[in-house]
Parts: C-alpha cells; sequence; structure tokens
C-alpha cells in the first residue's frame, strides 16, 4: 500500500518562502499496491498576536529537517503529553457537565502499541519527558502495560497526571512499570466541597493516594488545584498551610475556558497575582529559579517549610517559552490546548505510513504552532474540544 499525505488549506506566507509545497515528497510506498489518501489539515493562520513576541525577528524562515523539535519562534519542544483516554471518573465542574458527555468509540483510541510507536518517533525527534493524562488515565485498562513499553524507550521523565480515585491499588505496578513521578488533582481538603467540585470520588481516597505514592518513592508528589473564585478561593491559605506540613508542591491552576459545558467566564477565574498575594502576605514567598518552559511559577517559602506554584495560563500566559506537544486519544498531534489545529496521526498510521511520514507531521504540527493562545484577545474562539478531550 502507498499512503499519501495531501496537505489541505492555505500555506503562509513564510512556508512560500521557504519552498513550493509538493504533496508527493509525502508518498510513502509502502508495499506497491495503490495510494491511500490521508488528508492533513493545514489551516491559513491569520492570528499574528500573542504572546511569544520575545522571539520574534528570530523566527527560523525554513522548517529543519532535523535537530530538535522547533517551531517558528525558536521554541524547542522536548516535553509530550499522552492522553490516553477521553473518559474519567469524575465530572469536575470546570471540566465536564454532571452528565451527557460522549466519549470516544474504543476503536478510536489509539492502541498501546500506536501511542508507544508515536512515543518513539517523538523521543528521536528529541522529546525528554513523557506525561500521561486524560480524561482519567488509570481508567484505561492494563495502564501499567503501557507505563512498561513507554519506559523501556528511556524517557528522562516519565509522569502521570490522575485524579488518583484508583492510584493507590495500582502504585506497586506502576512504579514497577517504570513511572517516575505523579501529579495529583484535588481542588478541596473539605469533603463535602469536594464532592461539589469534582461531583463523584471521595476526598479521603485521594488523601490515602498521596501517602501512598510517596512511601512508593514516585516523588516529588505535586498537586493540582484549581481554583474557582466563590467556590474553593477560601481554601487557598490552608492549601499553602498543606504545602507547608507536608512538603508536597501545591500548583495553584487558574480557570481556563476548556470546560466542556463551555461555561467559563473570567468572573470565576482567580488571578495567580491574588493567590500570590493572599499566601505571602501571610507567609513570604521568595520565586525560585526553574526551568524556564514550566508552566508554573514556583515560590518557596521564606522560613524553607516547603514550595507552592501557580500556573497562570489566562493572566499571565508562558507561551513565549511554551515547550509541550500532546497527543489526544484518537491520535491527533496537537501544538497547543487553544488551538484547533491538530493532525491524525492515528489515521496515518491505519493507513500504513512509515515512521518518515509521523516524523514529519509531528515537526510540521511543531512548526506551525501560534506564538500565543490569545485568549485574552478580542475574537478569541474557544477550541471545539475541551480539556478532557484534548488531555490536560
Ligand atoms: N483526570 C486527571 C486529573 O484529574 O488530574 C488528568 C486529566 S485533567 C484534564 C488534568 C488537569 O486539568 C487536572 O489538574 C484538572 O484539574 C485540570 N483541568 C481540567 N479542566 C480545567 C479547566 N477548565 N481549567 C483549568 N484546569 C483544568
Amino acid at each position: 500500500m502507498t499512503v499519501k499525505v495531501i496537505v489541505r488549506g492555505a500555506l503562509r506566507d513564510s512556508d512560500h518562502a521557504h519552498r513550493a509545497y509538493d504533496p508527493t515528497e509525502h508518498v510513502t510506498p509502502v508495499d506497491g499496491d495503490a495510494p491511500t489518501s490521508v488528508f492533513v489539515s493545514v489551516r491559513p493562520h491569520d492570528r499574528s498576536t500573542g504572546n511569544a513576541d520575545s522571539s520574534r525577528g528570530r523566527e527560523p524562515v525554513v522548517m529543519p529537517e532535523s535537530g530538535p523539535l522547533v517551531d517558528r519562534y525558536g521554541r524547542i519542544h522536548n516535553d509530550f503529553r499522552i492522553s490516553v483516554t477521553d473518559r474519567c471518573n469524575l465530572r469536575c465542574v470546570y471540566c465536564m457537565p454532571e452528565v451527557g458527555m460522549t466519549f470516544q468509540p474504543r476503536e478510536a483510541l489509539l492502541t498501546f502499541e500506536e501511542m508507544t510507536r508515536v512515543a518513539r518517533v517523538a523521543r528521536d525527534l528529541g522529546v525528554t519527558a513523557l506525561r500521561l493524562t486524560g480524561g482519567e488515565p488509570l481508567m484505561r485498562k492494563n495502564l501499567p502495560t503501557l507505563v512498561q513499553q513507554l519506559s523501556a524507550l528511556g524517557f528522562d521523565d516519565l509522569s502521570l497526571t490522575t485524579n488518583a480515585m484508583l492510584l493507590a491499588p495500582m502504585v506497586p505496578s506502576l512504579k514497577d512499570a517504570g513511572l517516575k513521578r505523579v501529579n495529583i488533582s484535588c481542588d478541596s481538603l473539605k469533603p463535602e466541597r469536594f464532592n461539589s467540585i469534582r461531583r463523584r470520588g471521595v476526598l479521603t481516597t485521594v488523601l490515602e493516594a498521596m501517602d501512598v505514592v510517596e512511601a512508593a518513592g514516585l516523588t516529588p508528589l505535586k498537586l493540582n488545584v484549581v481554583i474557582l473564585r466563590g467556590q474553593n478561593d477560601d481554601e487557598i491559605l490552608d492549601f499553602a498551610g498543606f504545602a507547608r506540613d507536608t512538603g508536597r508542591i501545591v500548583r495553584f491552576i487558574e480557570f481556563m475556558p476548556l470546560d466542556a459545558q463551555g461555561k467559563w467566564d473570567q468572573s470565576q477565574l482567580m488571578p495567580g497575582k491574588e493567590i500570590y498575594e493572599l499566601i505571602s502576605s501571610r507567609w513570604p514567598l521568595t520565586a525560585t529559579v526553574t526551568d524556564s518552559s514550566a508552566p508554573a511559577e514556583r515560590f518557596k517559602f521564606d522560613d524553607g517549610r516547603g514550595e507552592i506554584g501557580l500556573i497562570s495560563s489566562v493572566t499571565q500566559p508562558f507561551c513565549g517559552s511554551c515547550n509541550r506537544l500532546r497527543l489526544t486519544a484518537d491520535g491527533a498531534i496537537r501544538n497547543c490546548l487553544f488551538s484547533d489545529d491538530e493532525h491524525s496521526l492515528r489515521d496515518l498510521m491505519r493507513a500504513g505510513a512509515d515512521d518518515d511520514v509521523l516524523a514529519l507531521i509531528i515537526r510540521r504540527a511543531v512548526w506551525e504552532k501560534y506564538p500565543g493562545h490569545a485568549i485574552n484577545e478580542p475574537g478569541f474562539l474557544r477550541p471545539a474540544r475541551s480539556m478532557s478531550m484534548i488531555g490536560g
């Protein structure tokens, strides 16, 4: 079979500056049969604004065909998030409706072999950190088998983001499979509040899982806390105290316009700056120097007891240093949570594409990345897929 990758849609000026696009260069003969066409959408971009302006003027004109995964703004991508399922056992108010969420049929999801193949190609393109997410990744049957396959590829970091409802009993098998770290989401330390935000699940299960994770050495343990004004903002100091008492790194996340219900609005958003001011007025904080591409600004308590992070994706976007690339559970490669541009690696793989084609499409997905997510620009359009469908 021959796989013919056809790029639909206008290319940008800088693409033409590079060279005229010739679809036949992506024809990959596999065994001599009639060609199978796989369409890849490349939409014209007119969003020239954003917040990666610091790299403007240094934009490479030609998409490199070797070397690290770089976009036209010079951002190097080495962090890869793989969503293993779009299903979840919770219905957090900022993420999914209580009822009525539809999920991908099983056959639409990538198999473990397909995910591992994409991960291997990504590793060969310079990806060093892999994070499994969802939906709820632990809902995917036999997850430790996937972790084992991915671990064998030799990434520097291999981690998991989970709501921890199913975590505690799985910790030994995940660790044996090669998992290195876990991030746990938990938006309240009060049982009833936990239920009202997460709608399902039990707080004690999550707290117990934290202990099990630490006892197994899957550390540093980071906690993700989405702060919603009027719902759990009265717990900011409690969470800061929790970080001080436990040594767990609590990361306060701004509510992003990625809920499936489409109910996001600025009034529910608690800006990271306010969170910082509240905590530092009680316990002085000092910013720590970290990897500039990390989403969280990290702060240590001045008295040496613990650390917090602020993920201010909406009010202080970090797009200018973004190094992340995502694979959805149904196999689409995406360069940004907020962009609808995606390319189906699943369709390519199932049509018989070889690794060079996958690598080219991944490279191109990175190359096409917008300078910024533009949430704060007039005319911002929410992406068609919500957080759980993309993989947070
Ligand atoms: N189910 C896993 C979990 O709960 O951690 C992994 C997937 S979840 C989509 C990943 C992270 O995204 C969680 O920390 C969750 O709180 C966060 N999240 C989901 N929707 C969000 C939104 N609209 N704004 C900000 N964070 C969100």
